[in-house]
């Protein structure tokens, strides 16, 4: 396609960003190019603003988690049309190492991530791989697509991949923000009971109530054990999940296990882990896994849950941002200005 877009560009260098006119991407061998519809703003393109990350490009647009439609086709691109909705997947398999080598490309040790390793969908139209591409059901809207591609497909993966969450179990989430709601929203739909949302602030522990969680309680309460204790009859938690991941958090979650139970670490820190006893993880018998993103096809079961009307996104998008405001839409991630689950840019505003 000729012609210009609008898109955010970050320059590495003087960590600077700018929304300006760039020419518009060609998609190459399975590639597409979409029209981006919408993108969130994850905490993980903070990581790169502030440094945490590291820069792989001079210059890189951000923003990977989005929904859009085709506009162009690349060669050798079957089964897609121009026209189609879609969900991209965010990462890229590098086919050189191992388990590339092997064919097990959902287990790829470099994985290319979208607005880390290639231009990402903070712009009006994005370059993505066609193999990983999950359609749009009817009645799904592309603002509750756009957040499945990371916001509920990692929160997706920590349930049902690695915590593994199934009927009857007991489950805590420590930190209910964009991630911790939706482990919440995904592990009562797998048939957890009781559901037990933990964080600090009030106006949050409510709005986890409101979302499906039996029961909520401060991180900081001195009788939180005693209060999970009673929660779930005396059993305590089979899985439960750190989506703060700081020392603090991945203790208590650790300390709460039942007999065999598992903590499933999700929220990523510079922290080192503790345990808390060693005696008693033996005697538990505990596993502490620990748990990053998730796989494409896990996008297409999400939409089949939305599609199906089995999950409820209702409240997940907490605002919308025209892409010439991105300034304004990542302060608010940053200082979580109303308690935001996601925030999405507009390219088209
Ligand atoms: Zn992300
Ligand atoms: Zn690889």
């Amino acid at each position: 396609m000729e012609g210009t877009m609008l898109a955010q560009r970050l320059y590495t260098d003087t960590m600077t960003m700018k929304v300006e006119e760039i020419p518009i991407p060609q998609p190459g061998h399975g590639q597409v190019l979409i029209k981006v519809a919408f993108c969130g703003i994850c905490h993980s393109d903070l990581s790169l603003l502030d440094g945490n990350f590291p820069a792989q490009l001079p210059v890189i647009t951000q923003g990977h988690e989005c929904s859009g439609e085709i506009v162009e086709l690349g060669a050798g691109v079957v089964g897609w049309d121009i026209g189609d909705r879609v969900i991209p997947t965010s990462g890229r398999p590098c086919f050189k190492c191992r388990q590339c080598r092997r064919g097990n490309f959902a287990d790829c040790q470099h994985l290319q991530l979208m607005a880390f390793a290639y231009d990402g969908a903070w712009a009006q139209y994005a370059v993505v791989n066609a193999a990983g591409m999950t359609r749009v059901p009817d009645n799904v809207s592309m603002e509750h697509a756009a957040i499945l591609a990371d916001a509920v497909a990692t929160p997706f993966g920590a349930v049902k991949r690695t915590g593994k969450v199934s009927l009857g179990n007991a489950v805590a989430v420590w930190g209910l923000g964009g991630v911790g709601t939706h482990i919440v929203q995904l592990a009562k739909l797998a048939g957890a009971y009781p559901v037990i949302g933990i964080d600090v602030k009030d106006s949050i522990i409510e709005r986890a109530l409101d979302l499906g969680a039996d029961y909520a309680f401060h991180s900081d309460d001195p009788d939180l054990l005693e209060k999970i204790k009673d929660a779930t009859g005396g059993r305590m938690i089979d899985v439960a999940f750190d989506a703060v991941g700081i020392q603090a958090t991945f203790k208590q979650a650790i300390t709460s296990l039942d007999f065999e139970g598992r903590a499933v670490l999700v929220g990523l820190s510079g922290q080192e882990i503790d345990g808390g006893s060693i005696l008693q993880f033996g005697l538990k018998r505990n596993q502490a896994l620990g748990h990053l993103g998730y796989r494409a096809v896990d996008i297409y079961l999400l939409a089949e849950l939305l599609h199906a009307g089995r999950l409820d996104l209702s409240r997940s998008v907490s605002g919308i941002v025209p892409l010439r405001e991105i300034e304004r839409g990542i302060d608010i991630v940053k200082t979580k200005e109303g308690d935001p689950i996601r925030i999405l840019v507009d390219p088209w505003a």
